[in-house]
């Protein structure tokens, strides 16, 4: 029997094209990197189409972060002098021009680093990316922190597929002590493999970076409820400076805000309201949400009783809830999403890769909605890319990922108790 409290009957084709409008409005703002004109023009846009949402109480909140700017970065092959393609990784320590061999560790997991402990120090350590939405991956941080900490003098990772140009990523440095670390594209990593002899390839790494106090905006639209409690709906808008960051996350945006739009006429009656968070400065290590949060009142947080993730929505067909350890979480997800014939996959165990993390860091039932998870020939495999742009998303992703968003956030918006997802149901 249809539920007519049931939003996702006002899922139409005007509201698709607002969706699908949107989308195309932020990946033409460029990558939105945190600081750049392009982030600033994409909030202004945000800002501009919250505004417009009947009932919605919009303001702009500010956070201070550990910010940082790059003027030049270059790899050269010190023997050839070739030029190999590569993009800074955010945050990366500065060098006037280290020259050294190149230690090839293949993957670069832990195993590849203790295997090689001895050959380390005084090195560059060179590692691939891998697909970051599978339960194995290793992340990046990692690779870097053990090279790190096994004293490498500079650190390159390479995107595994040709003619994808460098990976991008952040080295979540912080302001504090690191070594220069380069995203590269699998051509230069082919450049820099050792000669069949065994001798290691030499490789110039220059970055000139620089430090500095940053301000990273949080937009929030409230739309209240009957209660003081929220449903914080959030998406990242920045991203990286090669391509539109158009998957990683253009796509939660633009979900996000038609979300915002299709429910506004019916929250004011529901025990909670809906808050909108458009958070920044999530690619450098997820800091933006993370001070957002920090400094709030204990009481203010507490208010916050679910956060819905919508990063990277769409690019793949099929989406997984990443669940964060919240055991009631995962069954009011799988529940809510069967009874309304939206189906979808859960990952209980905590995934910190985007916002939701904060959240759950502070004891908020947190998920994120990804799509591609488990699929590492999808789509997603392009993010941190220049070849993160538009045509690769799917129109009917898009609706799939708003659907099943505005059925999640419905139901917790309207639901009697909060214990249906912070205990498991009677
Ligand atoms: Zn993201």
């Amino acid at each position: 029997m249809r539920d007519e409290s049931h939003p996702s009957s006002v899922v139409c084709r005007p509201s698709s094209r607002a969706l699908s409008s949107d989308f195309q409005s932020l990946c033409s703002f460029g990558g939105r990197l945190a600081g750049s004109a392009s982030e600033a023009q994409a909030i202004a846009f945000a800002r501009h189409q919250l505004v417009a949402v009947p009932g919605a109480r919009v303001r702009e909140e500010h956070v201070d972060y550990p910010g940082w700017r790059c003027r030049n970065a270059q790899l050269t092959h010190a023997v050839t002098g070739a030029a190999l393609q590569c993009t800074p990784l955010l945050g990366s320590a500065s060098t006037g021009g280290l020259v050294a061999e190149v230690l090839d560790l293949g993957p670069g997991r832990q195993e590849d680093f203790k295997r090689h402990a001895n050959d380390i120090a005084g090195r560059i350590v060179m590692v691939r990316h891998e697909y970051p939405f599978t339960s194995s991956h290793v992340h990046r941080r990692v690779k870097l922190a053990l090279a790190q900490e096994m004293g490498a003098a500079g650190f390159l990772i390479a995107y595994p597929e040709r003619d994808a140009g460098p990976v991008s990523g952040s080295t979540g440095r912080n302001g504090g002590l690191g070594i220069p670390a380069l995203g590269i594209a699998a051509e230069a990593a082919g450049a820099l493999r050792p000669l069949p002899d065994g001798t290691l390839a030499r490789a110039c790494m220059l970055v000139e970076g620089e430090d500095f106090p940053a301000r990273a905006p949080v937009l929030i639209a409230d739309l209240p409820g009957s209660g003081g409690d929220w449903v914080v709906v959030s998406a990242h808008i920045d991203g990286h400076p090669h391509g539109e960051s158009a998957i990683d996350n253009a796509t939660g945006v633009a979900v996000a805000l038609a979300l915002a739009r299709l429910l506004a006429p019916r929250i004011s009656a529901c025990p909670r309201g809906l808050r909108l968070c458009v958070f920044s400065a999530e690619e450098w290590g997820l800091i933006g949400s993370q001070l957002w949060l920090e400094r709030m009142d204990a009481s203010a947080r507490r208010a916050m009783v679910l956060n819905i993730n919508l990063d990277s929505v769409a690019g793949a067909s099929g989406l997984t809830a990443l669940t964060s350890g919240f055991d009631a979480l995962d069954t009011f997800v799988q529940q809510t999403l069967s009874r309304a014939g939206l189906p979808i996959a859960t990952h209980l165990p905590l995934m910190p890769n985007s916002d939701h993390a904060n959240f759950a860091g502070q004891g908020i039932p947190a998920l994120r909605l990804i799509a591609g998870f488990n699929q590492p020939r999808s789509n997603l495999r392009f993010l941190l890319t220049a070849a993160d742009t538009r045509d690769k998303v799917r129109p009917d992703e898009l609706d799939a990922a708003l659907q099943v968003a505005m059925t999640l956030t419905w139901r917790a918006l309207s639901a009697e108790s909060v214990a249906d997802w912070t205990s498991y149901p009677e």
